[in-house]
């Protein structure tokens, strides 16, 4: 009786630091949130940080907030436009609260004169995932407008064909208005992780369309998968006859090493030539 008292507040203990969220729930990285998908009213990031970033105005400092892993990660994105072309991206803005994403609907209305004129424009509250603290909006020192044009720009450019080495995906794309419900934005950057953001890449579709076929992935390929077995079942499932998604979907895993077993097996059908399995197991993406 001890035994399962120590072991229930143990469990309780790890489900509290969320760091086992699934990950399509609030505190998982791949949740969804659109305006059918909302978040709720009291949801607020435990492990808030300040990426070490520069932002277009000083006082947006306080405004460029994420979750530990993403802010890293911007930071890496940085650098790396830096060091790689000479481009000085700013952040804008990153988390945003319930509240503060409600005002934003709100004055947005009264400019613009409507709701539904609204809405193309500004997530109402609970639908932003600026409130997830894994999206940041980005311009840089040539370009300082969150507009179209910054898609037009070599930083813009670079970014949409890099982001995802980083673990981001340009999320709102204009063929994509229908799906996602919202305008382009080529400056909104949304952090999956590596392996599901360069999937998302690779197929080039709507985050909405892979995320409903992704969530019927067992848990352990949504959390161990590597990009190319992502890639290759979500291609499968959305583009092909959809047996290699099945088959990983009733592969029986009941240990960490069958788990890692399947993921290895099936990793091999989806490999670009010259890759080797190891390579694409260590993470190496291209
Ligand atoms: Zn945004």
């Amino acid at each position: 009786m001890k035994k399962c008292l120590i072991l229930f507040m143990a469990l309780m203990v790890f489900a509290c630091q969320g760091a086992f969220a699934a990950p399509f729930d609030d505190d998982g990285l791949l949740r969804l949130v659109n305006r059918d998908e909302k978040i709720t009213k009291k949801y607020v990031p435990a492990d808030l940080v300040k990426p070490d970033v520069p932002t277009n105005k000083k006082s947006q400092q306080e405004s460029i907030f994420m979750r530990a892993e993403a802010a890293r990660a911007l930071e890496e994105m940085f650098a790396a436009a830096k060091a790689e072309k000479g481009y000085n991206l700013l952040a804008v803005s990153g988390y945003r609260a319930f509240g503060l994403q409600q005002v934003m609907f709100n004055n947005k209305v009264k400019a613009v004169g409507s709701k539904e004129k609204a809405w193309r424009k500004v997530a109402p509250a609970g639908a932003s995932e600026h409130q997830l603290g894994l999206a940041q909006d980005v311009i840089c020192d040539t370009y300082r407008y969150l507009n179209n044009g910054f898609a037009d720009t070599d930083e813009g450019k670079w970014l949409y064909a890099n982001c995802h080495r980083f673990g981001f995906i340009v999320r709102y794309l204009k063929e994509w208005e229908s799906i996602t419900g919202y305008a382009a934005e080529p400056w909104h950057f949304r952090y999956l992780g590596v392996n599901h953001a360069a999937a998302v890449h690779w197929l080039n579709i709507p985050y909405e369309t892979y995320a409903h076929q992704a969530m019927e992935l067992p848990e352990f390929v949504q959390v161990k998968g590597n990009a190319y077995l992502l890639y290759g079942v979500m291609d499968n499932a959305l583009n092909g006859d959809g047996c290699l998604f099945e088959e990983i979907c009733n592969a029986a895993c009941d240990t960490e090493a069958q788990q890692m077993a399947v993921i290895e097996e099936m990793t091999v059908y989806f490999l670009p030539e010259g890759i080797s399995l190891s390579q694409a197991l260590s993470g190496e993406v291209h």
